[in-house]
């Protein structure tokens, strides 16, 4: 077999998958259904994913990337006919209508400035008008335009007109604060792929008691059995998983959050980093995406001129073996995207991208003020 060495995946997920949580990946398995130890393992990792979330409530993790965990709250939650209020400043926002769509909700949007945070006080004058909805969807960081919503403020908010929440938080849990109980945030979604830095493949939500409510009392059945919840209710009781566990999976998951529960420093070093990217990329001459609300996960700067995203993608990784991202929607070509979340939110790996971004730029004549990776240093 031949392996290919791995570039630097300097995107907004996958991230670098480190050591080991990739020899966890390789332990020998056990039968998941029939071994009750693994049982135990099973909620113990949930146990360790509810101290990252801050709550009590029940956490599942689901075998299925990120997507998975957006499309089985709607399916759960939603009956034909529910109002729900999509709150969207970006693609992933208003995607999260089509979901809600899908299993037939009736949408209302709520729509903010797209190179925003959601604007909290326009919410709170439209919450006073209409606040008739079963549940509010919300982004937590709209990863492609790198931008994070104050959820600690829109939670509570909604909650005050008994709308319960479901929050995407897939790119920002780890690297953004998230308190879920203080915000009283129904579900939050999660994924392996993003800041907890294990391979892409699995879910992991957390469900209040009051979500858990309407999910097991509702008028019309689920329709599916994958993304419906309802079957999760008693696996612990009962001693049963509803299909067998992914097991290699959920031993890498467990090794990740162990190791970013271990670091203290967690969410100050994302803060810090992605200011200091921001900075050196103004410094430099960029241009960022975002007007406010910037994200301390990933930073999105428009494309200069004098190069198309494609070239400067394609050099970065011929020449650096760097791999930054784009975008898609309304922003692809128009973006670029470096992720700094997770195992890839250390300086030296961001010292690197900037100092190959420099180079590629300068290469194609376009003119940098400074150079980027020194002015990183300076303002970190
Ligand atoms: C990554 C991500 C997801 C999961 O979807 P992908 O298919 O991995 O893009 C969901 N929501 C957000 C906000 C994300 O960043």
């Amino acid at each position: 077999m031949k392996y290919v060495k791995a570039p630097l995946i300097m995107t907004p997920g996958p991230t670098y998958v480190h050591e080991d949580v990739r020899r966890a990946l390789s332990k020998e398995i056990t039968n998941p259904d029939l071994d009750l130890a693994f049982y135990e393992f099973y909620k113990e990792t949930c146990h360790k994913l509810k101290q990252l979330l801050n709550t009590n409530n029940d956490v599942l993790i689901l075998s299925g990337e990120g997507i998975l965990g957006l499309e089985a709250a709607c399916v759960s939650l939603i009956e034909p006919g529910d109002k729900v209020l999509v709150i969207d400043n970006g693609i992933f926002g208003n995607g999260f209508g089509d979901f809600v769509k899908m299993y037939g909700g009736h949408v209302e949007l709520f729509q903010s400035d797209y190179e925003k945070a959601i604007d909290v006080e326009k919410l709170e004058e439209f919450l006073k008008k209409h606040h008739d909805f079963k549940m509010a969807t919300v982004v937590h960081c709209e990863t492609p335009s790198g931008i994070t919503n104050p959820v600690d403020i829109i939670c509570p908010m909604l909650k005050k007109y008994g709308i319960i929440t479901v929050v995407d938080s897939v790119s920002a849990i780890g690297g953004e604060p998230l308190k879920t109980d203080e915000w009283q945030i129904d579900m939050v979604l999660g994924g392996s792929q993003k800041v907890l830095s294990a391979p892409p493949g699995l879910t992991f939500l957390s469900i209040s008691d009051e979500a858990w409510g309407i999910i097991m009392n509702r008028k019309t059945p689920i329709i599916g059995y994958y993304c419906n919840l309802s079957i999760w209710k008693n696996w612990y009781q009962e001693k049963w998983f509803p299909y067998t566990q992914p097991i290699s999976d959920i031993y890498a998951l467990r090794e990740a959050v162990e190791i970013l529960l271990k670091d203290e420093k967690a969410l100050e070093r994302h803060r810090s980093i992605a200011e200091a990217v921001r900075k050196a990329l103004i410094a430099g001459g960029l241009k960022l995406y975002p007007k406010e609300g910037f994200s301390n996960t990933v930073t999105t700067f428009m494309v200069p001129e004098g190069i198309e995203f494609k070239a400067l993608y394609e050099e970065m990784l011929r020449e650096h073996e760097i791999i930054i991202a784009g975008a898609f929607g309304f922003l692809k070509d128009k973006v670029v995207r470096i992720g700094h979340m997770g195992e890839n939110c250390y300086e030296e790996k961001v010292y690197l991208t900037l100092k190959a971004l420099d180079a590629v730029l300068r290469k194609n004549k376009i003119v940098i003020k400074d150079e980027l990776h020194k002015l990183f240093v300076q303002y970190i």
